[in-house]
């Protein structure tokens, strides 16, 4: 464990096994610095348990970068279930892994993620009250995804006005990966700006959807990297700027939902010499988890949710801008910003 490649001085890795169920959950906590550790749980059948393990670790740690570029009280840390969310969900499984939440204490919070919804999460409640996404309950901020979209949709124009002077999107053409909640959500806003919409998804059902109410041009999965377009957003899964695909790119600008877009960091030099500027991952997609802190702070304000989406997207054009005038890769300009907010919180403790 101390020498897995993503490590990174995980505060701790939780393993939980539950056999009258059989759950199988990792949460990591990846820093309590800045707060207790929050980040939602994803349900994913993955080949292997080693690739669950990168996974969890991946996403944790880029929590706690994403909690501290959002300027919210709150560490980093994530929960994955082993399991296809299609046919292992039960009421059972996921009172099971609310115990799990419920014995770290209030060190992590858990939310929604790929392949968890709210009415998990309402399940979750019943053995924690540790947990947010929730549509019921006093403070409770329901579905992050919304929230989450409109702050890709603020990114994209922060983008589209540093590559071609303007954050009008009338005619620009936008690739989309992924039109599950947040590619959803995202395309609508698109569609309402006049951007034409080039879409793709393995869920025929989402993909008709959305293509009938925007109008978006259908590929297969796997022609949606060769597509000619301004901006590609991916809001599926992570790794999708790697060495396959960085040659196909006929985009100018990456900008999405989707966590871990880089399968490894150094992918951000190479799209920067390629000339394509991205929006780092955890800081354009940071509004589900504003809405989830305002939630765990105890009395949801949707002015606060607005206002601090507002500073967020600032901090990223800040990013973008430090980027270019240093000529260093956005994602290094992000990481170094939000290791220092995390390093001055752990100062002061
Ligand atoms: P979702 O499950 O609702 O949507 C994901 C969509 O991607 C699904 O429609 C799925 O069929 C599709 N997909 C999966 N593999 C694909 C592939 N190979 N090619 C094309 N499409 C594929 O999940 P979501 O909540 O919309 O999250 C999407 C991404 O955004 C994830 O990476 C998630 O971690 C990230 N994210 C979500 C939120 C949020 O508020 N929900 C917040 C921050 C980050």
């Amino acid at each position: 464990m101390f020498d897995h490649p993503s490590y990174d001085a995980h505060e701790g890795v939780h393993a939980f096994h539950d056999a009258a169920t059989g759950l199988k959950s990792v949460i990591a906590v990846h820093s309590t610095a800045l707060g207790p550790a929050a980040g939602g749980c994803r349900m994913w059948n993955y080949p292997t348990g080693d690739a669950m393990m990168t996974d969890v670790l991946r996403l944790s740690q880029g929590m706690s970068y994403k909690n501290a570029m959002a300027g919210i009280p709150l560490g980093g840390g994530k929960a994955v279930i082993w399991g296809d969310p299609k046919s292992d969900k039960s009421p059972e499984l996921f009172r099971a892994f609310g115990r799990a939440v419920e014995s770290l204490q209030g060190t992590y919070y858990t939310a929604e993620d790929v392949g968890v919804d709210v009415s998990d999460m309402s399940v979750v409640r019943q053995e924690t009250r540790f947990v947010a996404g929730l549509d019921e309950g006093a403070a409770a901020s329901g579905d992050p995804s919304p929230v989450t979209a409109r702050g890709v949709y603020l990114g994209i124009r922060e983008v589209a006005k540093r590559l071609f002077g303007t954050d009008d999107l009338t005619g620009r053409t936008i690739a989309v990966q992924g039109v599950g909640s947040v590619g959803g959500y995202t395309c609508k806003h698109l569609a309402a700006a006049g951007a034409n919409l080039i879409i793709t998804d393995i869920d025929q059902e989402a993909l008709a959807a959305v293509s009938k109410s925007t109008g978006a041009r259908v590929v297969a999965p796997g022609d949606i990297y060769d597509v000619e377009a301004d901006i590609f957003s991916p809001n599926a899964l992570g790794a999708v700027v790697n060495e396959k695909t960085l040659a196909r790119f006929k985009v100018k600008g990456i900008a999405g939902g989707a966590n871990n877009q880089l399968v490894v960091p150094e992918m951000g030099e190479f799209l920067r010499r390629k000339g394509i500027l991205y929006a780092p991952d955890y800081v354009i997609n940071g509004g589900g988890i504003i809405n989830v802190a305002a939630e765990i702070s105890g009395s949801y304000s949707r002015e606060w949710v607005d206002a601090t989406l507002a500073k967020l997207i600032v901090t990223l054009g800040d990013v973008l801008d430090e980027a270019r005038r240093t000529d260093q890769p956005t994602n290094y300009v992000a990481d170094r910003i939000a290791r220092a907010r995390i390093a001055a919180a752990r100062a002061i403790r």
